[in-house]
């Protein structure tokens, strides 16, 4: 039984060595990552905090945490030197959506009011889908995005004004453009509302200073670690000194019980590379490559949504082609290539078929691959596109 387990592992592994990744979500961890994460870590319980953790609270509910108190803290100073802030930092939340899950309780009451994207427009399903926890526990206002597929501002501030939210919320799943959060925040304080940036896609271009940084203007930042950081599966949270407290008990024991401190030291691992010149370099590749990639479909007269990109992913709109995003991303499955149907602006079709495919280019600038490898990928993708209609 167990050998069926590890051809299955085989299986993955190869399926990753042989295809082409365009998820822009998905990214290829160092064997340090992995080493980590498949650690003896794994066995140990450490409910609670390092006891001699500094700010938000401490102390643990298990004895023999000795290790893991040291690893748990060094993993946080390695997170804050990333991105060269003192906010507090909470290493805990085992993905994406359990940090957004802790941060929104740590602050708001049921019913309370958040402004933030819609799945539709580029947001995340954390963001307030009605079949998300966040949908269902908070009134969801959301803002537009204009005919171009950019965020519009204008219609933040005014939905901020009608709506008075508690909280209101940047960053997105599906978004090529680079977020205002200085305009976001400014929006915030005038109507006295928390602002919180989900970061989970660009935050590896924002330590590698590729996007503005929301550190210093929001009130809470949460982000995943697998996505353009390169590191294991999981979550982080981030916060101004005065809301630790908050943000800790939200985690635990608000939303989550026992850390997984295998996954802490495989974030404790991705933070040391992504201080590194060489991640800087990367992500610079990775941003390079996606404009050449993205310019490439604009010039065979694809329509991205925004008509560009400024980060490490752009969205194809498929309306054109008549096809819809499932069926390219299954056509394209078949030719080892990978990436997901996606939702577009203005969407008319339901999210299982969707009118979009999103690229991103994090994984195979990982692999090594440059711009013209990825203009190639382009044509080879127009080429199976063409030989649908
Ligand atoms: N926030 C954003 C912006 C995301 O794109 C994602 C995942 O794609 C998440 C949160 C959730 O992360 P996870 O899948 O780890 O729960």
């Amino acid at each position: 039984m167990k050998s069926k387990v590890f051809d299955m592992i085989e299986k993955e592994r190869q399926r990753q060595e042989n295809n082409i990744e365009l998820i822009a979500s998905e990214n290829f961890v160092s064997d340090d990552v992995l080493r980590a994460v498949g650690s003896c870590l794994t066995n140990k319980y450490s409910e609670g905090y390092p006891t001699q953790r500094t700010s938000g609270n401490r102390g643990r509910y298990y004895g023999g945490c000795e290790n893991v108190d040291e690893l748990e803290e060094y993993c946080c100073s390695l997170w804050r030197q990333v991105f060269n802030t003192d906010y507090h930092v909470n290493v805990q939340p085992h993905s994406g959506a359990s940090a957004n899950l802790a941060a929104y309780m740590s602050v708001l009451k049921h019913g309370d009011t958040i402004l933030a994207m819609s799945l539709d427009n580029g947001g995340h399903l954390t963001h307030g889908s009605p079949v998300n926890f966040s949908g269902k526990l908070f009134n969801m206002v959301f803002y537009d995005v204009d005919a171009s597929g950019r965020i519009d501002m204008q219609d933040v501030r005014a939905k901020a004004d009608a709506c008075r939210p508690q909280l209101i919320l940047a960053g997105a799943s599906a978004y090529s453009r680079t977020i205002d959060f200085k305009a976001f925040s400014d929006i915030a304080k005038s109507c006295g509302a928390y602002f919180m940036v989900d970061m989970a896609h660009i935050a590896g271009l924002v330590a590698a200073g590729d996007h503005p940084s929301p550190f210093g203007l929001a009130d809470i930042i949460t982000t995943t670690t697998h996505k353009t950081l390169r590191g294991p599966r999981g979550g982080i949270i981030f916060c101004r000194p005065e809301l630790a407290s908050k943000i800790d008990s939200a985690v635990f024991p608000g939303c989550q019980g026992g850390p997984l401190e295998h996954v802490i030291a495989g974030k404790a691992i991705a933070a040391a590379e992504a201080c590194s010149p060489e991640f800087a370099e990367y992500i610079h590749n990775v941003v390079k490559n996606c404009k050449a990639m993205c310019d490439e479909f604009i010039s065979m007269g694809y329509h991205v949504v925004t008509g560009g990109t400024d980060n490490h992913l752009f969205l194809l709109d498929l309306t054109e082609t008549g096809l819809t995003g499932k069926d390219v991303q299954n056509e394209l499955d078949k030719h080892r290539i990978t990436l997901n149907k996606n939702c577009i602006p203005g969407e008319t079709r339901p999210p299982q078929l969707a009118s979009g495919v999103r690229i991103g280019t994090a994984a195979m600038t990982t692999k090594g691959y440059t711009a013209s490898d990825f203009v190639k990928v382009a044509h080879k993708i127009d080429d199976i596109i063409r030989s649908m209609k």
